[in-house]
């Protein structure tokens, strides 16, 4: 059997390698013209690397990554308002989670494929026969396989062309992210932040992700689409976190405005439609999300697992689709649905809403804690 992959991201090389570990046939199409060292750095859950572990390459990607002690909420003047232990999430649930560079993480994937992905192929339509489906490329080339996997991000081609969506929803953020060459100190290598400012969606944070690579990433609520030059957005950071405490200043100081990667934050209305014929959904293509959770890409690894196995352990793609589908479906549209209102909390404004959402963060009861922290990384794959 042959799977054709749309989309060479975290989604579908994942997905690459776990259909390769099962014996499967596999060929990978990704529209950039090539792999770029470039990019902004991901905290890959403990669940993500569950499956990872699973793949074997849990251990490779720890030694490339950072290592992280705690992952802190806090506010501007350095109070804790929540807090996740790394070590307690490695005792309870097997594995922690790693802060990675996108770039670190995608070079690793790549050179566990025994197949080299196809760039600059653009996917732009999709056909099917009674026994195969065929993908059609800009550049004139098709391919033909078995199944379909569209790993094409949330603005996926082939789900617009093929299954179609509900549309997209801006979360009323738009985001900085930077990747920054210095120093941090050991503890500052050790624990990461995300500090809420005093409302209007102002949050920040940084965190070592190996080597000498810090990266820093800063929302605020703005409407869709403003422009901004990279001295624009580098002096309204500056002046958004001047009064955060810590070691934030120090990192803000190595900013430049090349640095800068933007965009507006978005989600994927929940779909309930992942497949059609041969061709199936995963990752951003299926369930886009804000980024509030940290869960985007984590939620795509767990996709790829998950949907290798059922077209390892069923007897045909469409009862394999299936069972993918009623597997991800729910877990995938609480975390969409958590994130989003995450958001909304963080776009509280004026003091008193945000003391009353700070307060309500420090008050969390532990068991309320206990069970979202259980929902996210004590995964059933
Ligand atoms: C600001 C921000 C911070 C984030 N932080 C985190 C985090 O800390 N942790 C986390 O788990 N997630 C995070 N995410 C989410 C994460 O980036 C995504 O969920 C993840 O990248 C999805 O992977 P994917 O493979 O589905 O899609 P993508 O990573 O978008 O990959 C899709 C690939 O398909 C290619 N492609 C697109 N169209 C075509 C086409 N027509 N033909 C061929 N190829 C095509 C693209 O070039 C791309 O390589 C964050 C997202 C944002 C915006």
């Amino acid at each position: 059997m042959k799977a054709i992959i749309i989309g060479g991201g975290i989604g579908g090389l994942t997905t690459a390698i776990a259909l390769q570990q099962r014996g499967w046939h596999y060929e990978v199409y990704e529209a950039a013209p090539e792999y770029k060292a470039v990019g902004a750095g991901l905290l890959l859950g403990a669940n993500a690397m569950k499956v990872y572990q699973r793949l074997g390459i849990a251990d490779d990607l720890a030694r490339r990554g950072g290592h992280l002690e705690k992952v802190y909420i806090k506010d501007y003047k350095g109070n804790i308002l929540q807090q996740i232990d790394n070590n307690l999430l490695e005792q309870q649930y097997g594995c922690r989670s790693l802060p990675i560079h996108r770039a670190t993480l995608q070079a690793a994937l790549l050179e566990q494929l025994q197949q080299p992905v196809s760039t600059g192929k653009k996917c732009i339509a999709v056909t099917e026969a009674p026994d195969s489906v065929i993908a059609c490329f800009d550049d004139g080339s098709e391919a033909k396989g078995d199944i379909l996997i569209a790993a094409d991000g949330i603005r996926s081609a082939v789900r617009e062309y093929y299954i179609g969506s509900q549309g997209y929803r801006y979360s009323g953020q738009t985001c900085w992210r930077a990747t920054i060459n210095m120093d941090l100190p050991a503890a500052e290598q050790l624990n990461s932040a995300e500090v809420w400012g005093k409302g209007n969606g102002v949050r920040a944070s940084f965190m070592h992700v190996g080597g000498n690579e810090v990266y820093f990433w800063f929302t605020k609520k703005l409407p869709e689409n403003t422009p901004f030059t990279g001295e624009e957005a580098l002096a309204l950071i500056r002046r958004d976190l001047a009064d955060f405490s810590g070691h934030m200043q120090e990192v803000t100081a190595h900013l430049t405005p090349s640095l800068l990667i933007h965009s507006d934050l978005y989600d994927l209305a929940p779909i309930r439609k992942w497949h059609k014929g041969r061709v199936v959904l995963l990752g951003d293509a299926a369930h886009a999300t804000t980024p509030n959770l940290g869960q985007g890409a984590s939620q795509a690894i767990e996709d790829a697992y998950v949907l290798a196995d059922c077209l390892s352990s069923h007897p045909d793609h469409e009862a394999a689709f299936r069972h993918y589908a009623a597997k991800r479906l729910a877990r995938t549209h609480k975390i969409v649905r958590i994130s989003w209102q995450l958001a909304q909390v963080t776009n509280w404004k004026g003091a008193c809403a945000v003391g009353i959402r700070n307060f309500l963060l420090r008050s969390v009861p532990t068991g309320v804690a206990k069970r979202q922290l259980d929902f996210i990384y004590n995964i059933d794959l």
